[in-house]
């Protein structure tokens, strides 16, 4: 289904062959979870333990929109989808097809990006036919409007001032949160994620696509100093990180291509895995990818996330 993030992979959450299915056709490791796409708050509601003010306000400023709320999960909810956390990750999508498919169905569906696990997220319906073929009936929905996947946030309970954790940065700051609050008289307090398992499906490699990408955060290398760091960096690179299966040119490192970003941020969003997709459509040996003082501000932060994670190597 197509969502204005990425496109995703869904599946009713009352049936778990669907549920499955998603796993084995992505081919993702169970302990990294689902996030489940609801058309109300009421709906999100039913999925949760408990529902803190913070949650209400985060809702309400947010969705439909490319937030996750991370809640107390209610007993129901299949473990299979939150990996066995005592917590779901819940979003209201607000692509219309992504809406009418939820409403249609009449239940919440569980769905991750439509690609294998640890590659590039499809941002078209051809980049999902392309990475799954006719395995799965695709609802063309057109381009995605963001782009990239959504900013995934820990709400802690408690009816002061909100505790979060930005678990996963998207398109939404945290200046945007701070400020959704701050309307409301109140203030966050922002907390680092307590250990690795709040976080999961948090690896050092994702969205890489079928050619590796090499982000190059050295300034000043002649061509040639360059090529003999990327080498030996390549060399060192071992064939598997945590279960995710490392790119590598298939021979000498004669044809690189540079990807280049729009300097407008929501538009490099929404072109990164297109623009991935289509270098790597080229057949180059590497896809360079060139850091710049500009992208330590605050809306970078979520590209520069995806971009650290799509390379095989940082030089
Ligand atoms: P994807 O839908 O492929 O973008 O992946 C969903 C991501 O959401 C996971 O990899 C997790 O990082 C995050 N997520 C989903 N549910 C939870 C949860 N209960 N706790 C923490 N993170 C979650
Ligand atoms: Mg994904």
């Amino acid at each position: 289904m197509p969502t204005e993030t990425v496109y995703g992979l869904a599946a009713r959450i009352d049936v778990p062959q669907g549920i499955e299915a998603i796993f084995r056709i992505k081919e993702r490791p169970f302990f990294d979870p689902l996030i489940i796409h609801v058309s109300s708050v009421q709906q999100a509601k039913t999925l949760t333990q408990s529902w803190p003010v913070a949650a209400d306000v985060l809702a309400e400023a947010f969705w439909p929109g490319p937030l996750t709320l991370v809640l107390p999960k209610a007993k129901f909810v299949n473990p299979l989808i939150t990996s066995g956390l005592e917590t779901v990750g819940i979003r209201m999508p607000r692509h219309p097809s992504a809406l009418k498919l939820i409403n249609d169905e009449g239940v919440p569906l569980a769905a991750p990006s439509a690609n294998k696990f640890g590659r590039t997220s499809p941002t078209t319906a051809d980049h999902v036919r392309a990475e799954f073929g006719n395995l799965v009936p695709v609802i063309d929905g057109g381009p995605c409007e963001v782009g990239i996947e959504s900013t995934v946030l820990r709400v802690h309970e408690g009816s002061g001032n909100p505790e979060l954790t930005i678990l996963r940065p998207g398109n939404i700051q945290t200046k945007d949160i701070e400020k959704a609050f701050q309307d409301r008289g109140m203030t966050v307090q922002w907390l680092e994620p307590s250990s690795a398992k709040e976080s999961p499906g948090h690896l050092k490699h994702h969205y890489m696509p079928s050619v590796p990408v090499v982000y190059v955060k050295s300034r000043g290398l002649s061509k040639s100093d360059l090529e003999e760091k990327i080498t030996q960096k390549l060399h060192e690179l071992p064939d598997e990180v945590e279960g995710v299966k490392m790119v590598r040119p298939s021979g000498a490192l004669r044809n690189m291509l540079v990807l280049k970003l729009s300097e407008d941020p929501s538009i490099a969003a929404r072109e990164l895995y297109s623009k991935l997709r289509e270098l790597a459509g080229k057949s180059p040996d590497l896809i360079l990818f060139y850091d710049e003082d500009r992208y330590r501000e605050e809306v970078w932060t979520a590209l520069l996330d995806r971009l650290t994670k799509a390379a095989s190597v940082t030089v």
